[in-house]
């Protein structure tokens, strides 16, 4: 992972794909499922592109913040090297001395700016382009600009300018210095500049971007009111202070690059820049130019740098600090610092570095789209929404496994379409289900306001029965209990009811007689047995049925006063045989009715009703 430079944070990434389309060299691996993405660091470029892109913020850079501090405190000497941006980064710091001694505060030992390194850059460029033998040069000042040219334009490398950046020339002009015995933190907009370090090893130590320097700012609470002024470290630059602007170089290098006379065209961002190296491949004999080139809109816009300000500001800014710098530029040092360290060697080399997507001929590759394509049935339109150049170009990534056809907008709709169908028909299920529902919930509220009505009626009666009726559930508290059960029970029972109607709630053993709750306790944890049972209590002869009613727990028992004096000895003896049963099943049935329609009720009420005022004929006594 060292020289990883981007990587994607599969928790934050949201999978819109919004990177794999803004990525110009289509360097993000699509993983299984089409999710977990991947940056692959051989591929990529170091561009940022898909950094802004990202609208979840689930893609970042590689800090370096650590490995600065690292050379802080290591106690030696560390210059901070600042890329000439810083008026566009820091637009609130109000004087440039307070910058520079706000980095003192950080740690740093020696503050340079990268301008005198752009002049020196500058210089050679000037040369280079002067003595031109036939051969056109592509600028070669932007770390992703090299990366590019290196992986995806092999064959350019040649035209590459064998020059190094003004980022390693103001490096050598430090080291040389302090005779090597410095550290160099470079701070600048740009984040590939991490790898480019890495080309010279042992010459730029660490490489922080604008925002890792706000970070630290902020982590620090560095504030340039509580800070004296202090100027960078000498040797100072001149028109390198408008290298952030992407033509600021040239007027540095003194190259014309006026339509007429000039020599040399600016070429920034992606999309221009893979055109303009499309046609240098094909057409330079014709084209007949060098080639001044940067993946950003100029450095003051590089993908290291806060996000938000608008360009024409940042440039406003770099061209009046260039002017504040120039102005105050001793002239004569500046000449005797360039002949002091004209003999700083900035030739370098490029390498190959082929990245391409290896060639597949035009008709596997129709397969290749066609296979993937094979539900749109729609011909290749070619649109480049997804980001490719051509169907095929992305039905190619797809087969390498660095892109998805869920990218393509055309397979989007179909898909839309499908979801969209499934979705309707899933509304049209709830629609009906909720229909059924509302229905069988009307019937269920009818169903209960029949069995209501059923209970009420069937209460009522039993009421006024002439026999004590009473229901207990399994804890042995009453639920219901009729008139002629409390008065059975007597004036304190006769009391509570006022105040309790039907007993509700009360406990039967602090009601009963310990004989007779006995049996209900016997019958509550039975409920196969069943009692039928005389009990005399106050001063009478009560029959005492107890059945359970098998629905709720509940256990129900009739209290009959045998003592009544309307109802003849003979005729209970002979009723008591004839009616225990009788009355055992239909009581059951009263609570087995509880709940169910009201024409059983009723029916079952009228047995009972019937069953109890029948008076006995003649021959059945
Ligand atoms: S930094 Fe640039 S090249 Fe690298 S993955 Fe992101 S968009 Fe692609
Ligand atoms: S832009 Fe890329 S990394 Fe960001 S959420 Fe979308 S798919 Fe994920």
């Amino acid at each position: 992972m060292e020289n990883q430079l981007y990587t994607i944070d599969k928790h934050k990434c949201v999978t819109c794909y919004a990177c794999i389309r803004a990525c110009p060299v289509k360097a993000i691996e699509v993983g299984q499922n089409n999710e977990n993405l991947q940056i692959i660091k051989e591929r990529c470029i170091g561009c940022g592109l898909c950094e802004e892109a990202c609208p979840v913020d689930a893609i970042s850079y590689r800090k370096s913040i650590e490995e600065c501090f690292a050379l802080i405190n290591s106690g030696g000497l560390v210059a901070a090297l600042c890329e000439p941006s810083i008026s566009a980064e820091f637009p609130d710091i109000t004087d440039y001395r307070k910058f520079s001694q706000m980095l003192r505060a950080v740690g740093f030992t020696n503050v340079y700016e990268v301008s005198f390194g752009v002049d020196l850059v500058a210089k050679e460029y000037n040369s280079l382009l002067k003595e031109f033998r036939g051969k056109y040069f592509i600028t070669s000042l932007c770390p992703s600009m090299v990366s590019l040219v290196e992986k995806y334009y092999p064959e350019l490398v040649p035209n590459l300018a064998p020059i190094a950046t003004p980022m390693v020339a103001s490096a050598k002009v430090v080291k040389l210095i302090h005779s090597n015995k410095i550290k160099v933190v470079y701070i600048g907009p740009c984040v590939e500049s991490k790898n480019e370090a890495k080309r010279y090893p042992g010459l730029v130590d660490a490489v922080i971007t604008f925002r890792e320097l706000r970070e630290i700012f902020d982590d620090l609470n560095i504030k340039e009111t509580t800070l004296e002024y202090s100027d960078f470290d000498a040797p100072f630059g001149a028109e390198g202070e408008l290298y952030p602007i992407r033509t600021g170089f040239l007027e540095a290098a003194n190259i014309s690059q006026e339509l007429l006379t000039g020599e040399i065209t600016t070429v920034s961002e992606s999309t221009n820049l893979i055109s303009m190296l499309d046609s240098f491949e094909r057409n330079i004999d014709n084209i007949k130019s060098h080639f001044n080139c940067f993946m950003c809109h100029g450095c003051l816009m590089g993908p290291g740098t806060t996000k938000g300000r608008n360009y024409q500001m940042r440039r406003s800014d770099v061209i009046k600090f260039a002017r504040k710098r120039i102005q105050s530029l001793n002239r004569d040092e500046w000449h005797e610092n360039l002949r002091k360290f004209k003999y700083i060697s900035l030739k370098t080399s490029f390498s190959e570095d082929n990245q391409r997507i290896d060639y597949i001929p035009d008709n596997i590759a129709e397969d290749i789209y066609r296979e993937i394509n094979k539900d749109l049935k729609s011909p290749n339109l070619d649109c480049k929404a997804c980001g490719f150049n051509s169907c095929k170009e992305m039905a190619i990534a797809c087969y390498c496994g660095l892109s998805t056809p869920d990218i393509c907008l055309l397979s989007n709709k179909k898909t839309i379409a499908k979801q969209r169908h499934m979705l309707k028909q899933e509304a049209e299920k709830y629609t009906k289900t909720r229909e059924a529902l509302i229905e069988s919930e009307a019937q269920a509220n009818q169903a209960r306001i029949v069995a209501q009505e059923a209970q009420d009626s069937l209460y009522a009666t039993i009421r006024k029965l002439p026999f004590g009726v009473v229901f207990v559930d399994k804890a042995l508290k009453i639920t219901y209990s009729n008139e002629s059960f409390v008065e059975l029970l007597g004036e304190d029972a006769m009391e509570i009811n006022e105040v309790v109607p039907g007993l509700i709630g009360a406990q039967v053993k602090s009601l009963l007689p310990k004989d007779i709750y006995n049996q209900f306790h016997l019958v509550t944890h039975n409920p196969n047995e069943s009692v039928n049972k005389d009990f005399k209590y106050k001063e009478r002869l009560l029959n005492v049925q107890i059945f359970s009613m098998g629905k709720g727990n509940l256990v129900g028992g009739i209290f009959r006063d045998l003592m009544m004096p309307e109802i003849q000895k003979e005729e209970i003896i002979r009723r008591i045989t004839e009616v225990i049963d009788k009355n055992l099943s239909i009581v059951q049935k009263i609570g087995f009715l509880l709940g169910e329609g009201a024409a059983e009720s009723e029916r079952m009420l009228n047995s009972i009703i019937k069953t109890f005022k029948q008076t006995p004929k003649e021959e059945d006594l």
